[in-house]
């Protein structure tokens, strides 16, 4: 089945949709023309590059940039799709491979330089290769008043009324002045389909907080919306059915959802959810593709998301009705672990390993954050914001601390083990607690034993938690979670950088005694 989600997964490697992206995909696939205003870095080019796997026959895609097009060519083709560009910097060998996936229909996307389209043979060309969708990259490029004026862009409204095929023009600088521009001079007037940035959801408060009894941390949350439709969202299969009989218990109406179950469970579920007023769904991430209900009033994650986007289409189910609506996201040193250990045992090739670390990182480092949250959310996808005032930070700055000198001692603990111990064994050692492993190994006899015992032991997880937040430090996937340090925790080790931590989750020890490994 080659739905979206599917290709998205599938071809591209991504657990989710970035702000806009989902919408703009539907409507290019559908045939709409579309205007697509995104910021730098947001994800344009997936918001063809989709749609055109999704289509019957060829994606012409012009764009200025003859290194980016050859870049998203060379990524296009490493995931298996078929891709082409005809550009100066061409060989005739890679020109006549073009060619040849033409002719034999095989080509999925067609990258041209602008300047190819005043050749006179082009048109002709394109006519006869089944084009069904035209994308413009740097569509402001066609503004006769901007200074990436493309002369050869006033060409394509031409070529789209030759071709008969929809249009999808895509920027991410364009002023009210340019955008008529573009509408003029690549659609001729007729106003397309038009995405204005402004992904924000504000009326979606956003909140996260550290596990501490997460359980009761779920069920105090949903005790406080009683009656109102939510979504929790876990980790495991297995935790969707016990916390969805814990709320129960608590005297809410709530079912499970995951993809182990029954087609027809799941249909019966959706139907429910979205018939039934207060229904809660404990659901693993498989739920909610279908899901359109409007009023969904909150949505708790109990395990840490997967990546960065992955929380801003689960929380976007919430409130689509402009209503105001809540989450809540839990997180702990164990989430982390654990999705750091899934990226890096997973097939994936090293590049993309990287590159899903570094998504978990920019996760973290919102659940880490000091400063209002939608700010550093909307920040990683490339749109500026002022303090919201709908975040839990904004209605509470954290109290802080300086954390250097604690980062250093945790630090020089990790190195003087040689980087072969957990957490657990780590905070032995800075406490100075004599236990039967610390006495084998002679640790007690560390410089660093008892160096921290300003801190308790439940302060030291919360230590060790924003370290590897802020990655710090990882654990070692060969070493069965012992905890290493990063390139990035050099210049603090060295005193040559300070780090500030959050102590509000300091300040009040576990309730349960806390766990060691
Ligand atoms: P631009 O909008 O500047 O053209 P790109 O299309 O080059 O941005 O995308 C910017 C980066 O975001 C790329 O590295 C791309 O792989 C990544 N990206 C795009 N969509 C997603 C997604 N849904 N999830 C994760 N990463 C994504
Ligand atoms: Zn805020």
């Amino acid at each position: 089945m080659t739905t979206a989600t599917g290709l998205l997964r599938d071809i591209f490697g991504f657990d989710a949709f970035r702000p806009g992206q989902e919408e703009i995909v539907q409507a290019v696939a559908a045939g709409e023309n579309v205007l697509a205003i995104m910021p730098t870095g947001g994800g344009k080019s997936l918001c063809f590059q989709l749609p055109a796997l999704m289509r019957d026959g060829v994606t012409v895609v012009i764009s200025p940039l003859i290194a980016l097009m050859r870049d998203q060519v060379r990524a296009l083709r490493q995931a298996g799709v078929e891709a082409g560009a005809l550009t100066s910097g061409n060989t005739d060998e890679e020109t006549d491979a073009v060619w040849q996936a033409l002719d034999e229909g095989r080509l999925k996307l067609l990258y041209i330089a602008p300047e190819r389209l005043a050749a006179g043979s082009a048109m002709g060309m394109l006519r006869r290769i089944g084009v069904s969708l035209i994308a413009v990259d740097e569509a402001h490029c066609v503004s006769q008043w901007g200074h990436d004026f493309r002369p050869d862009y006033l060409r394509i409204g031409e070529l789209r009324r030759a071709l008969g095929v929809p249009l999808a023009a895509f920027t991410a600088t364009a002023d009210a002045e340019t955008q008529e521009e573009i509408v003029t001079r690549l659609f001729d007037g007729q106003p397309p389909r038009a995405f204005l940035r402004g992904f924000d959801r504000p009326n979606i408060h956003l909140a996260f907080a550290a596990k501490n009894g997460p359980r009761q941390q779920i069920l105090s949350f949903a005790a406080a919306r009683k009656g109102q439709s939510g979504i929790v969202y876990c980790g495991t299969r297995a935790k969707t059915e016990t916390l969805a009989q814990a709320l129960s218990d608590a005297g809410h109406s709530a079912c499970a959802y995951h993809g182990g179950m029954q087609a027809e469970d799941r249909r019966q579920v959706e139907t429910r959810f979205a018939h039934e007023d207060g229904l809660i769904v404990v659901a693993t991430v498989a739920f909610g593709m279908g899901v359109d209900k409007p009023d969904i009033r909150w949505v708790a994650h109990a395990d840490l998301p997967k990546s960065i986007e992955g929380y801003y289409q689960e929380i976007g189910r919430a409130g689509r009705d402009g209503g105001p609506a809540e989450t809540l996201t839990l997180f702990g040193p164990d989430d982390i672990r654990l999705r750091r250990s899934q990226i890096d045992e997973g097939l994936a090739p090293p590049e993309r390993r990287m590159a899903d670390h570094a998504r978990l990182n920019a996760l973290l480092g919102l659940a880490e954050a000091l400063g209002c949250r939608r700010q550093t959310l909307l920040g990683y996808f490339g749109e500026t914001a002022t303090p919201c005032g709908n975040c839990d930070l904004c209605d509470k700055a954290p109290e802080t601390f300086d954390g250097t000198q604690a980062v250093r001692k945790a630090l020089s603990a990790i190195l003087r083990t040689e980087e072969w111990f957990g957490a657990g064994h780590l905070i032995d050692i800075l406490t100075g607690t004599t236990t039967d492993k610390i006495r084998e190994r002679g640790h007690d006899r560390l410089p660093t034993f008892g160096v921290g015992r300003d801190f308790n032991r439940a302060q030291w997880q919360a230590i060790f938690r924003q370290m590897m937040g802020h990655d710090l430090i990882r654990p070692n996937p060969e070493r069965h979670g012992a905890l290493t340090m990063t390139d990035a925790a050099l210049p603090i080790l060295r005193d040559q950088q300070a780090i500030t931590l959050r102590s509000d989750s300091l300040a009040k020890p576990d309730r349960r005694p806390a766990v060691r490994e």
